[in-house]
C-alpha cells in the first residue's frame, strides 16, 4: 500500500489555552504534509470571528495550504459572501461549503431572512465568484434530513454540479459503508472525488453520542470491543487499531484521500498516519 493523502480537520481555538492546543496540533501534523488542513465554522458571530483569525493566521503562520469552512446559518447572503470575501483576500482560495446545523436550542435549521435557503444556493453564489475550490459534505449513512438514501445521493450530485469539486463524507465506522455509497455515487453520475472523512475515537462515550446526532451507525461489535477494553484501561489501544484498520481498508479499496476530525487533539491522528506510512516529511529530508 502506498502512503495515502490525507488531510486534517481543526476547529478554532475559544480561549487562549485552546489556541496553545491548536498550534500544538497543528505543530504535530504538519510535518505529515497534509494536502490541506480545514478550519470549521460555528453558528453565533464570536466563533465566526474566531474562524477568519484561525484560517488567516494558520495560512500566514503555518506554510499550509488553509480551507475555510462557511454555512447558512444564521446571516443574510450579503454578510456570508463578505466573510467569503474576507478569506480570499487572506489568501484562502477553498471553502468547504454547507448548509449547517440549527443553532443551540433551535431543532431545526431554517434559513434567515435574506439568508441562503440551503446549501446549493451557497455553492452556486460561491462558485459565480471564481475565487474558491469548493468541497461539500456527503453522508455514507445518509443525513437524518434525506428523504430516502437516493434522494441523498441526488443533492449530493446537485451541489457537485452547481460547482464544487470534491465530497468529504461524515464519519461511519465501516468501510463497506464508504463503498457502497462511493458505488452508488458513481452509479448516480458523479465522478468528483469522494473523500472519507475519518473521525479517531478520543472518547467512546462521547463519539457514540455525535454519531448518534448525526445519523452514523454503531456497529454492535465495536460496542463490545469498547466495553471490554475500557474495563482494561485500553481504549487507546483499541481506538489505534480499529482507525488505522479502516483506512488501511478503505485505501486498498481505492478511496482517493482520507480527511480526519483531529478534534485538535493530534497524537491519534498521528500514530494512525505513521501506521499508514505517512511519515513525517522533514525527517526524511534529513535523512536524505
Ligand atoms: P446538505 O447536503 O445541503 O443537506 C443535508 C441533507 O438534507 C442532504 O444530504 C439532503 O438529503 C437533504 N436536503 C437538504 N436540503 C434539501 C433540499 N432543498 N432538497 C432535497 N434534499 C435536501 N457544520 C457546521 O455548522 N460547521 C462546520 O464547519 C461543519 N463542517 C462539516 C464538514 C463536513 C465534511 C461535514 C460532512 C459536515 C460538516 N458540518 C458542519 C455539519 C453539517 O453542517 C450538517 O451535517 C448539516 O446538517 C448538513 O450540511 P450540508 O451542507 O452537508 O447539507
Amino acid at each position: 500500500m502506498n502512503a495515502p493523502t490525507v488531510s486534517f480537520e481543526f476547529f478554532p481555538p475559544q480561549n487562549l489555552e485552546a489556541s496553545f492546543r491548536l498550534w500544538d496540533t497543528v505543530q504535530t501534523l504538519a510535518p505529515l504534509d497534509p494536502s490541506f488542513v480545514s478550519v470549521t465554522y460555528g453558528a453565533g458571530g464570536t466563533t465566526r470571528d474566531l474562524t477568519r483569525d484561525a484560517v488567516a493566521t494558520l495560512h500566514k503562520s503555518s506554510g499550509l495550504n488553509v480551507a475555510a469552512h462557511l454555512t447558512c446559518v444564521n446571516a443574510t447572503r450579503e454578510e456570508t459572501l463578505a466573510i467569503a470575501r474576507d478569506f480570499a483576500e487572506a489568501g484562502v482560495r477553498e471553502i468547504v461549503a454547507l448548509r449547517g446545523d440549527a443553532p443551540k436550542g433551535q431543532d431545526r435549521f431554517t434559513a434567515m431572512a435574506g439568508g441562503f435557503a440551503n446549501s446549493l444556493e451557497l455553492i452556486e453564489a460561491l462558485a459565480a465568484t471564481g475565487d474558491f475550490k469548493i468541497r461539500v459534505g456527503a453522508y455514507p449513512d445518509r443525513h437524518p434530513e434525506a428523504a430516502s438514501a437516493r434522494a441523498d445521493i441526488d443533492w449530493l450530485k446537485a451541489k457537485l454540479d452547481a460547482g464544487a469539486s470534491e465530497a468529504i463524507t461524515q464519519f461511519f465506522f465501516e468501510a463497506d459503508t464508504f463503498f457502497r455509497f462511493r458505488d452508488d455515487c458513481a452509479a448516480a453520475g458523479i465522478t468528483a472525488p469522494i473523500i472519507p472523512g475519518i473521525l479517531p475515537i478520543e472518547s467512546w462515550k462521547g463519539t457514540r453520542n455525535f454519531a448518534k446526532r448525526c445519523g452514523t451507525k454503531v456497529p454492535a461489535w465495536m460496542e463490545d470491543a469498547f466495553d471490554k477494553a475500557e474495563r482494561d484501561g485500553r481504549s487507546d489501544l483499541l481506538a489505534t487499531a480499529i482507525c488505522t484498520e479502516l483506512c488501511s481498508e478503505l485505501i486498498d479499496g481505492g478511496a482517493p484521500a482520507l480527511h480526519f476530525y483531529t478534534l485538535n487533539r493530534p497524537e491519534l491522528t498521528r500514530d494512525v498516519c505513521h501506521a499508514l506510512g505517512v511519515t513525517p516529511k522533514l525527517e526524511l529530508q534529513n535523512v536524505a
